[in-house]
C-alpha cells in the first residue's frame, strides 16, 4: 500500500467532505435518546431540516442510507399495482425504478438518453393521455448523480398541474439538496428524499423524507404493507421530541452543526458559491476539450461534473492512476457510463482551493495517461480570480 501524506481528497460526488467542525459535534458521549437533553436536539434538527428542504410541513428522519428514504417514500403513499410514473434519466433513476417494481408498482419507465432530465413535455403528455387517473404518482431525480443533469422540477409542476392531474410528486434531492436550489413547498412537491451524505456535509447514515399535506392525506389510504418507515408513528414521537426506536443520535448532533453552518453561509450564498465552483469546473472540462455528459446548459449540474475520457482511452483508468499518484478520490461511470465517463464532487464543504486543487489532480492524470487535453486548470484560476470580488473566499469554517 502506498503512503500519502496531506488530506486525501474525496472528490467523489458523495459521499463529501466533513467539515472538522461537524466531526467534533459528532465526537461526544452518546446521551439518552429517551432522557430531558434529547428533546432539544430533535426539535433543533427538526426545525433546521425544515429551512434547508423549504418547507413548513413534517420531515421525516431515518437511520439509512438515501435507498431507505426511496422506499419510505414509496411504501408510505402508494398501494400494490399503482401505476408510477418514472423517467430513466440516469444511474439513480433506474435503482428507483426497480425498487418500485419489486415492491409491486407498475413502473412506466419513460426512456431518455441520460444526458437530458425529465421532459416537462412528455410528463404533461402521459398525464393528458391518463384521462381515467390511474397514474398515482409521478418519480423524478431532481440531480441525476449519474450524469451531472439537473431536472427542472418546477417545470415538471407546472406540467403536471397544466394536465390538471391529481398524480403525487415524489422527487430525489439526494444530491441537490444544501447544493443545488429546491424548494419542497413553492413547488409543490409531494415528497421530497434526502440524504446526509452529499450537500449535508454528513458522513452516510441518515436519510429524509418531506411531506406535503396531500401525501400524508395519501398515507392514511396506502396500503403497500410498511412498519419500520410507516410515517405517522415518528411524527406522532416527534411531537414530543422523541423517536419511536432509536435514533442515530451523534448522527443527528452531526446534523445539528451542519444545519447551523448551512444558516450562518446561507442558502443563497451556499447555492451560488456551487453554481461557481460548477461553472469554473466546465471551463475546466471545455477547455481540456472533454465533453461532459449533460448536453442541456439549462440542466448542468451544480453539484458535479460527468465528463467523457475520449475514445480509445479508459476513464476507470484515468482515476486508478489519479488515486496512485495524487491521492485523489473521483467518481466513477455508473450503469451506461462506465469506462466511458468520470465524475468530478464540487459539492458540500468546498471551496476555491480545494477545486484547484481537484482540477490539478485531474490535469496531471491526464497527463500521466497521456490523453491529449489543453490547458484547462488556467482557464478555471482565471474565471475563479475574476469573480473572486463576487464571491466569499472559502466556506466558513
Ligand atoms: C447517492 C444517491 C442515492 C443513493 O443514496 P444511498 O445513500 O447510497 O442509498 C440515490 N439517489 C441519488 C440522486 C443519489 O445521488
Amino acid at each position: 500500500m502506498t503512503i500519502h501524506s496531506g488530506r486525501h481528497f474525496l472528490q467523489i460526488p458523495g459521499p463529501t467532505n466533513v467539515p472538522d467542525r461537524v466531526l467534533r459535534a459528532i465526537d461526544r458521549p452518546t446521551i439518552d435518546h429517551r432522557g430531558p437533553e434529547f428533546p432539544r436536539l430533535a426539535f433543533d434538527v427538526l426545525e433546521g431540516l425544515r429551512a434547508v428542504f423549504q418547507t413548513t410541513g413534517p420531515v421525516i428522519v431515518y437511520p439509512s442510507s438515501g435507498t431507505g428514504a426511496w422506499e419510505a417514500a414509496l411504501v408510505n403513499t402508494l398501494s400494490p399495482g399503482d401505476r408510477v410514473l418514472a423517467f430513466d434519466t440516469g444511474h439513480f433513476a433506474t435503482l428507483w425504478r426497480k425498487m418500485a417494481e419489486a415492491l409491486g408498482l407498475a413502473v412506466t419507465f419513460i426512456p431518455s438518453d441520460w444526458r437530458h432530465g425529465v421532459d416537462p413535455a412528455a410528463v404533461e403528455q402521459y398525464l393528458q393521455d391518463d384521462s381515467a387517473h390511474t397514474i398515482a404518482a409521478v418519480m423524478a431525480v431532481h440531480n441525476e448523480t449519474s450524469t451531472g443533469v439537473t431536472s427542472r422540477i418546477p417545470a415538471i409542476r407546472a406540467a403536471i398541474d397544466r394536465a390538471h392531474h391529481p398524480a403525487l410528486l415524489l422527487v430525489d434531492t439526494i444530491s441537490s439538496l444544501g447544493s443545488i436550489d429546491y424548494r419542497h413547498e413553492e413547488w409543490g412537491i409531494d415528497v421530497t428524499v434526502g440524504g446526509s451524505q452529499k450537500g449535508l456535509m454528513l458522513p452516510p447514515g441518515l436519510a429524509f423524507n418531506a411531506v406535503s399535506s396531500k401525501a400524508l392525506a395519501a398515507a392514511e389510504r396506502a396500503r403497500l404493507p410498511k412498519s419500520y418507515w410507516a410515517w405517522s408513528p415518528i411524527i406522532s414521537a416527534n411531537r414530543q421530541g422523541f423517536f419511536p426506536y432509536t435514533p442515530a443520535t451523534n448522527m443527528l448532533c452531526g446534523l445539528r452543526e451542519s444545519l447551523a453552518m448551512l444558516r450562518e453561509e446561507g442558502l443563497d450564498a451556499v447555492f451560488a458559491r456551487h453554481a461557481r465552483h460548477a461553472e469554473a469546473t466546465r471551463r475546466a472540462a471545455a477547455a481540456w476539450g472533454l465533453e461532459i455528459v449533460a448536453l442541456n446548459p439549462a440542466e448542468y449540474s451544480n453539484s458535479l461534473t460527468a465528463l467523457f475520457v475520449p475514445e480509445g482511452f479508459d476513464a476507470d483508468a484515468l482515476r486508478t492512476v489519479i488515486l496512485e499518484r495524487f491521492d485523489m478520490s473521483l467518481g466513477t461511470g455508473l450503469g451506461l457510463l462506465k469506462g466511458r465517463a468520470f465524475r468530478i464532487g464540487h459539492l458540500g464543504h468546498f471551496n476555491d482551493l480545494m477545486l484547484c486543487g481537484t482540477l490539478c489532480g485531474v490535469e496531471m492524470g491526464l497527463a500521466s495517461l497521456g490523453i491529449p487535453h489543453g490547458d484547462g486548470v488556467s482557464s478555471a484560476l482565471a474565471y475563479l480570480a475574476g469573480t473572486a470580488a463576487h464571491a466569499k473566499a472559502s466556506a466558513p469554517v
